[in-house]
């Protein structure tokens, strides 16, 4: 068993398929975080950082329970809550109730399907965003998030 993180993931970019992270690799990616690793955060964090998806927080809860020992709500709240102050995962706001989360950290945007309420990745390169307005003074920008909301044609 390796102490670090495993090194068969594939250098290419679009390759989607990675090998699942060891419990040490999470626990290291918390710690360099500054985030104490407990048992639960740990687990959790292994569950989301292995999906690949855009999970809401009952999503990941169920998840969690079925992998591993019991966790409340709250607890899971908590930590998503600490991972997002630490920068390890994203928070979107999807619409109205629907907050899910995203441990893609790179700068990148989604299509929204209304219909399946499914999020898919856009890559930032090939978004090009013009026009915005000067921003007020005193702030600077902390990124711009595009959600294209889509539906089926028919
Ligand atoms: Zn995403």
């Amino acid at each position: 068993m390796p102490s670090d993180s495993q090194s068969s993931v594939s250098a290419s970019a679009d390759d989607m398929v990675v090998a699942p992270l060891s419990r040490e690799a999470v626990i290291g990616r918390l710690r360099a975080a500054g985030i104490a690793p407990t048992h639960q955060r740990i687990e959790i964090a292994q569950v989301l950082f292995d999906c690949h998806e855009h999970l809401s927080a009952e999503q990941l809860l169920v998840r969690v329970n079925a992998r591993f020992a019991q966790s409340s709500k709250a607890t899971i709240y908590n930590t998503l809550k600490l991972l997002v102050e630490h920068g390890m995962v994203r928070e979107l706001f999807v619409e109205r109730d629907k907050v899910v989360y995203d441990p893609n950290m790179t700068p990148h945007h989604h299509f929204y399907d209304v219909d399946s309420g499914k999020l898919t990745d856009i890559p930032a390169e090939g978004v090009e965003i013009r026009g915005l307005p000067p921003l007020p003074q005193g702030v600077l920008s902390a990124g711009v998030d595009v959600i294209v909301r889509i539906r089926s044609a028919a």
